[in-house]
């Protein structure tokens, strides 16, 4: 028998579910592309990618078929017993990056739990147990486990759950001379995005990142990329680490991964892998077939020259768009980010108005996302149409004309 269709809305939400989320006002039911609808049948352009998930748009035909077929084929078997899409999927990652093996997770979360543990876990059987200091960066978001909290080192996330994990440290972020400051021998870690994503879509320097890597072989440390927002085609290139000439050692991504269904992956080397051993770390879903059938499509699909090479023409008419906005305007101070991770900088006179402009263009029919109250944050759909692109731009005109009225 189907479930009961009770009657639900908006207001539904403040009575039922935990209140850490302010939901937008409306409710979308459904979406076809970077184009959705609400439960009152207005249409909405989604710059938003439901946060740079949806890389292929909503209901992309050809993971809709694979959702199907292994949906009607095997769902879940647990790592009790391994499955033939996990096998293929972590295949095609490793023949496409540096990485030479693989730990699947569900959630950002928990591949950059699992990389954190890594990194602590090699330093502790490579070298010491007190070669446990780990390195990250002011602003950086890694999830909201109470480790990544604490990587991520956000007082706002991460106080008030109680004693934090040890032996994190937080400089600046884009500054070598801060991480050359605290790093040392018992440093087993500097953990990193290539891109800030949350904090303000901020992309790391090629220097920065050069010399991370330098400061991680002189020290014997890993060096850490948090891909989860940055990876899956996202800049223009599969992973972001490769704009930046370096070979990272540990790589986490899941957002695009799975284009909308919740998947998560660990990169390494066989190297660092080699201290792991049954038991060591796992989880019940991580890996199972349905959620690395659909990874698999998204990135055969992904790791194609049409979509990355399609990134950068894209990104130009957003900011080509954004620059007109601004000359009629004068609102922003700075485009930035790479790719289709695009933040648009509120100027010093309109900070503070991020939050506005989103609710002023959902009532437009458009929806973008913040980062931090002074960034519009745009992580559309790596496919999305040019004519979607330019008709959501007008709905973003509109909405900062109200916004500044
Ligand atoms: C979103 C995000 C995470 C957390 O991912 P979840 O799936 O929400 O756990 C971690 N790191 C970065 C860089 C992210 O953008």
């Amino acid at each position: 028998m189907a479930a009961e269709n009770l009657a639900v809305s908006r207001e539904t939400f403040d009575n039922v579910i935990l209140p850490v989320y302010a939901p937008a006002q409306f409710v979308p039911v459904k979406g076809k592309g970077s184009r959705v609808w609400d439960q009152q049948g207005k249409e909405y352009i989604d710059f938003s990618g439901g946060i740079a998930v949806t890389a292929l748009g909503h209901c992309h035909p050809a993971l809709v078929e694979t959702l199907k077929s292994q949906g009607e084929t095997l769902w879940h078997t647990s790592n009790v017993f391994t499955n033939e899409p996990a096998l293929r999927l972590a295949s095609k990652l490793i023949a496409a990056t540096f990485a030479e093996r693989v730990f699947f997770g569900n959630s950002g979360a928990e591949a950059n739990e699992a990389a954190f543990k890594l990194a602590r876990y090699y330093a502790c059987k490579k070298h010491s147990p007190f070669k446990s200091k780990i390195i990250a960066f002011h602003n950086a978001f890694h999830g909201r486990t109470l480790f990544t909290v604490s990587v991520g080192g956000q007082p706002k996330y991460s106080d008030g759950f109680g004693p934090k994990p040890a032996d994190i440290v937080h400089v600046p972020f884009n500054d070598l001379a801060a991480v050359k400051a605290v790093i040392d021998d018992h440093t087993c870690a500097i953990v990193v995005e290539p891109i800030q994503g949350e904090g303000g879509v901020m992309p790391a320097t090629p220097e920065f990142i050069q010399g991370l890597r330098a400061l991680c072989d002189q020290h014997n440390a890993l060096l850490v990329l948090d891909e989860v927002q940055s990876g899956m085609g996202r800049s223009g290139k599969l992973f972001a680490y490769e704009h930046y000439g370096i070979k990272p050692d540990i790589i986490t991504t899941a957002k695009a991964l799975g284009g909308g269904f919740p998947v998560s992956a660990m990169l390494t080397t066989h190297e660092i892998a080699s201290v792991m051993a049954p038991g060591v770390h796992g989880t019940t879903y991580g890996g199972n077939p349905l959620a690395c059938a659909i990874a698999e499509t998204a990135l055969d699909i992904i790791n194609t020259p049409e979509v990355l090479n399609g990134v950068d023409a894209r990104r130009e008419q957003f900011v080509s768009a954004l620059q007109k906005i601004n000359q009629q305007f004068d609102i922003f101070s700075e485009i930035r980010g790479k790719g289709l991770l695009l933040g648009a900088v509120l100027n010093a006179q309109h900070a503070s108005k991020a939050r506005d402009i989103l609710n002023a263009s959902a009532a437009e029919g458009l929806m973008v996302l913040t980062a931090g109250s002074d960034v519009i944050r745009f992580v559309p759909s790596l496919v999305i149409e040019p004519t979607d692109i330019a008709e959501g731009m007008a709905r973003f005109a509109r909405a900062i004309a109200k916004v500044l009225n």
